[in-house]
């Protein structure tokens, strides 16, 4: 019996999934008169009963007094007001047919989200080419995944987040996890950490701060932000040196090593223990522990990859998976642990400016003539590559004059925020569809009321890469629309209706399917009632009688050669400057009991119960430096911004780094401090380390 069968015949709960990370624990959600209630889903077989307080409290946005229910359009004294969906409908077709007139379909920007089901991120892609014609879409997933998926598409040639199954962990001896921190994000997850240490194998964290799961780990690898290119390749220099490269497996299933090894070998420990403060003795011994180990596993997570080298600290992990033949091993190889829900799906269907669905490009001719034939359109209609994530918001006023925001808060969640605020100031058209009334949708023109995630029904792919199905379980509130609905309802109004006729969902996912059918991220083998039936089915499955493929990169490497490309990885500097006025290094992160950019979890009594406001974490020498104890408040300066957090003065962070979360905005914003540099190839911005001065607030921002 299935997870999702159990429930149907004994209560009237339904089986579904937590709404917000990528490990997609099942739940089963029970409709109250009071809105719903959350419990875990102990057959489902990624969480296996495990919740965090994340997704026990799923159930409070839903039935939350703040909801949206019906359209806002700003009134001529500059207030939203409430209008009729057809108010809402025809307003945002005549503006946008002026855009388009004054200049041209591409100042229409879309702008989606990781959160969106499959079905979502493949309709938005749609929307944009086909009711649209802009070639600028692109979303927030850019921000999250786009530095690892680059380098293991170069690399690997396929990107999918993790490329065998949760339960493939417990086997491996040895994991070295680079820039993560799954004890407090995505907790459930433990489970197989845990039972790995029982197997007897050993967890290995490279982070700036001792984190929960450092700790855990016992083995931490305290390095400077900004430095994971130079341990990898100290780590590929001890290997090297010492004799423990799998010769047989480089030289059978890999290409281009020389170029590694070349730069490798300028990576000796000690200039590595100088660049990254990790002593040499450290490198030595983890660089051992991989090379001798049976299993070994590397993964990465966004402390290396939101970098401005983010592509290049990742292949530079890699480099170290391959040498060691660890890439196609059982219970072994290279992975990356995706963030938002579906933010492995959400980047497979179409959303990037770059791509069409099922990681079809869209500069290639062949893959442009199946999506015209999905589409029904012309080849030449559908638009070329558009504009990354943060350069299509930093167009906002300029390039691009109206613009549609779905699933995503970019004024809390993207970089430099003050600036994005100012780029979205200067819009002709601002629209958001959200449930809440986000910070984003406090700029907006018009504001649509969307549906939530257990008021429709969708597709998710988990970190594993494991179609999932979300399941409706109530219906949304009175005068709230699914995004389904309101993109049809746009296409309608631009008299586009004709290629946006869906009865449900599951009509979307068959459009779907045949999008991906012969592409990389192939889904046509899958249905919703298989999903139900093996509890999520893993891509690519080409038919129905493929079980799907759980682990990939056993017998051969999709690329052009079939084998796995090593890369030369020097070491660059960070783009921010540091210097006497900016002395010191801040990093950013999540907390257990917000989630990104906090439109759910601040709405969330429970959550906020336990994380009310951010903080800053530094070294108490650092503090005393600067005349800070705990509890104060501290003023973050850097060349974008300031912010004011309290103090938190903690030994398990470097004296030259500060730590702060990001969920939260205006005084409170650690993304007014982030640099917007960008990864030269996947468009990254440098979240993760920029310069900083800290010192006491000001008396009045104390208070
Ligand atoms: Fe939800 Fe992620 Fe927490 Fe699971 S670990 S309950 S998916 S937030």
């Amino acid at each position: 019996m299935t997870a999702g069968s159990l429930l149907d015949i004994q209560t009237p709960s339904v089986a579904t999934h937590c709404p917000y990370c990528a490990l997609q624990c099942g739940i089963f959600l029970t409709p109250t008169a009071a809105g719903a209630t959350v419990t875990p889903n102990a057959l489902f077989p990624v969480n296996k009963g495990g919740l965090c307080i994340k997704g026990w409290s799923a159930a409070a946005t839903l039935a939350h007094p703040e909801r949206l229910t019906q359209p806002l359009i700003r009134s001529g004294a500059g207030v939203l007001t409430p209008v009729t969906w057809d108010v809402a409908l025809a307003e945002i077709a005549e503006r946008f047919r002026a855009v388009t007139a004054a200049f041209g379909p591409d100042a229409i920007g879309v702008f989606g989200g990781g959160s969106l089901t499959n079905e979502k991120a493949y309709l938005l892609g749609k929307f944009a080419r086909v009711a649209l014609g802009t070639a600028n879409i692109d979303y927030n997933g850019r921000f999250c995944m786009s530095s690892a998926a680059a380098a293991v598409n170069r690399a690997l040639g396929l990107d999918r987040g993790l490329p065998f199954p949760l339960e493939d962990l417990p086997h491996a001896s040895v994991i070295l996890l680079a820039g993560g921190n799954p004890a407090e994000t995505m907790p459930p997850i433990m489970q197989y950490f845990e039972a790995q240490q029982q197997n007897g194998g050993r967890l290995i964290v490279a982070d700036p701060r001792r984190t929960a799961t450092a700790a855990w780990a016992g083995r931490h690898l305290r390095l400077q932000p900004g430095t994971d290119a130079a341990l990898a390749n100290g780590l590929l220099h001890v290997l090297i040196r010492d004799g423990l490269v799998d010769e047989a497996f480089v030289r059978e299933r890999t290409e281009n090593f020389e170029d590694a090894r070349r730069t490798a070998m300028t990576y000796w420990p000690e200039r590595v223990e100088r660049i990254t403060g990790i002593e040499e003795a450290a490198i030595v011994e983890v660089a051992h522990a991989l090379g001798r180990a049976p299993r070994a596993m590397i993964l990465t997570a966004r402390g290396p990859e939101q970098q401005a080298q983010g592509v290049n600290n990742a292949l530079a992990y890699i480099n170290v998976a391959l040498a060691i033949g660890a890439v196609g091993k059982p219970q072994s190889g290279f992975g990356t642990l995706t963030g938002q829900g579906n933010g492995q799906g959400g980047r497979e269907h179409g959303q990037k400016a770059d791509q069409l669905p099922g990681y079809r490009l869209i500069e290639n001719a062949a893959d442009r003539r199946h999506m015209a034939g999905v589409w029904d359109v012309p080849e030449s209609a559908i638009p070329h590559a558009g504009k990354s994530a943060f350069e299509l918001l930093d167009a906002l006023g300029t390039e691009v004059h109206a613009l549609l925001i779905m699933g995503s808060n970019p004024v809390v969640s993207a970089p430099d925020a003050l600036r994005v605020q100012q780029r979205l100031a200067s819009l002709n058209t601002l629209i958001v569809a959200d449930f809440f009334r986000s910070e984003t949708a406090e700029h907006a023109d018009i504001v649509l009321p969307a549906a939530q995630w257990a008021e429709e029904s969708g597709t998710m792919t988990n970190l594993e890469g494991r179609v999932i199905l979300r399941r409706r379980a109530i219906a949304p509130p009175l005068g709230v629309r699914t995004d389904l609905e309101i993109l049809s309802a746009i296409a309608a109004t631009l008299g586009r209706g004709r290629w946006f006729q869906y009865a449900d969902e599951a009509a979307v996912f068959d459009e779907l399917k045949r999008a991906t059918a012969g592409a990389t991220a192939d889904y046509s083998g899958i249905t919703y009632a298989r999903i139900e039936e093996e509890d999520g089915v893993f891509w690519p499955c080409q038919t129905a009688a493929s079980p799907g493929t759980p682990r990939l990169f056993a017998d051969r490497f999709p690329t052009p050669s079939g084998r796995a490309r090593f890369h030369a990885t020097p070491h660059g500097e960070i783009a921010d400057v540091r210097d006497g006025e900016f002395p010191l290094l801040l990093t950013t992160g999540r907390v257990l009991a917000q989630y990104q950019s906090g439109t759910q979890t601040r709405h969330t009594p429970e959550l906020q119960a336990v994380s009310a406001e951010p903080f800053a974490e530094i070294h108490p020498v650092t503090a005393a430096h600067a005349g800070v104890v705990e509890g104060d408040a501290l003023l973050l300066t850097t060349r974008r911004g300031t912010a004011t957090f309290k103090a938190r003065l903690t030994r398990t962070i470097r004296e030259d780094t500060v730590f702060v979360p990001f969920h939260w905005n205006g005084d409170q914003s650690a993304n007014r401090l982030t640099h917007a540099a960008l990864d030269p190839i996947s468009r990254m911005p440098e979240f993760k380390v920029c310069t900083v001065r800290v010192e006491r607030a000001p008396l009045e921002s104390a208070s």
